[in-house]
């Protein structure tokens, strides 16, 4: 096994990067998308299928995994990998983030976060050390680093605070972590939309030193606009010889322009959530498939892709399957979903090694703006 994990950027076009993150458990090719398995499964896919899509890397979340089945189960029925039957990467967020937006009854001191569970109402703490601690009985191959992340607007004073103390706690989550050879620990930039904070939070985990940087605090409700806004000189403020990871973004459009602006990895629920809420996202824009005007339609949701959803079925099967609750509806639709992500993803890392990443957004842009094929 490679002792380290390790970056190699393979080739510039603007802003935009690609490359590869080696790890002990195979290649990430970057840009990646990683399909979010929360609860230790992709929802509605089999890990093989999630695979076959195209993905090399999931994300799981340890706010999830701590409270049911709990770390210290997953580590004695031999890791998270062994438990979910997945052994490529897995990426592990730190729990903070979904402390904030699912649990009830948060406080919050220096110290780290005590709170309730949303599952049953039982009360657990989570510290630097705690989610380290956590991580590590998982088993993930990429650590997060506990921080906080205020809801945005928020109020400058809130958010400077708010980010000071997420460093610090980089700081000893670094410490918590230790010498993990084959593991890596990413830092978390905070800051809000402010520049001179996203600065000083990223100088601060610089001095530190990590194996991969995320920008943090972004996707909270702030806009494309803004966010694009902040990614335009975020991502310059980190190293350029490691890895930067978007957290909890998004729409394809949202992963075009975060690639153009230099960001290397990202993580998203939609399309696996939207693939059980009915909704397919093609080159084209997003289907509704619940819409009346599928009931009769033979073709397949997208006449080029080769998933199993738009090989093998009709749009009037997908329609049906879906009003009729049948479960093989969310397991197409997720399928699709994920296949077209990863088919954006592959698509840029050619274009990017290519040096033609103008031209294929503008593909990419001008396809999706024709909208869907028109209605039989
Ligand atoms: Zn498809």
């Amino acid at each position: 096994m490679a002792p380290k994990i390790s970056f190699d950027l393979k080739a510039t076009d603007g802003k935009a990067r690609t490359g590869v993150i080696n790890t002990p458990r195979g290649e990430i090719r970057t840009p990646a998308f990683m399909p979010v398995g929360t609860a230790a499964t992709v929802k509605a896919m089999m890990p093989e299928s999630v695979r076959a899509t195209g993905a090399d890397i999931l994300l799981g979340n340890t706010y999830h995994l701590m409270l049911r089945p709990t770390a210290e189960r997953i580590d004695r029925l031999g890791g998270l990998h062994k438990f979910m039957n997945w052994d490529r990467p897995i990426l592990t967020d730190s729990g903070g983030f979904q402390v904030m937006s699912l649990a009830g009854l948060r406080k919050l001191t220096e110290k780290g976060v005590t709170f309730k569970s949303h599952v049953d109402g039982s009360k657990h703490e989570l510290t630097p050390e705690r989610s380290m601690e956590i991580q590590k009985l998982l088993g993930s191959d990429i650590v997060m680093c506990f921080d906080e992340c205020p809801a945005l607007p928020a109020d400058r004073d809130r958010i400077a605070e708010s980010m000071r103390l997420s460093m610090r706690w980089a700081e000893r989550s670094r410490e918590a972590f230790g010498d993990r050879p084959g593991h890596a620990l990413f830092g978390i930039m905070q800051g809000g939309l402010e520049q001179d904070l996203r600065e000083e939070s990223a100088e601060a985990l610089t001095k530190i030193g990590f194996e991969g940087y995320a920008v943090g605090g972004l996707a909270v409700g702030e806009g494309q606009e803004a966010m694009f806004d902040c990614l335009d000189y975020a991502p310059g403020f980190l190293p350029e010889d490691k890895p930067r990871y978007l957290m909890g973004v998004g729409k394809p459009d949202d992963i075009v322009g975060a690639v153009a602006r230099g960001i290397d990895m990202m993580d998203c629920v939609l399309p696996s959530r939207s693939g059980r809420t009915g909704q397919a996202f093609t080159r084209y824009g997003v289907v509704n498939i619940k819409n009346a005007r599928h009931q009769d339609d033979p073709r397949p949701l997208d006449e080029n892709c080769t998933c199993p959803a738009c090989s093998n079925y009709s749009r009037a099967y997908l329609h049906h399957v879906f009003r009729s609750n049948e479960m093989i509806s969310g397991m197409l639709l997720t399928w699709h979903n994920l296949h077209y992500f990863q088919e954006i993803m592959g698509g840029m890392r050619e274009a990017i090694a290519a040096g033609t990443f103008e031209a294929w957004q503008k593909d990419f842009h001008d396809t999706r703006a024709q909208g869907d094929i028109e209605r039989l």
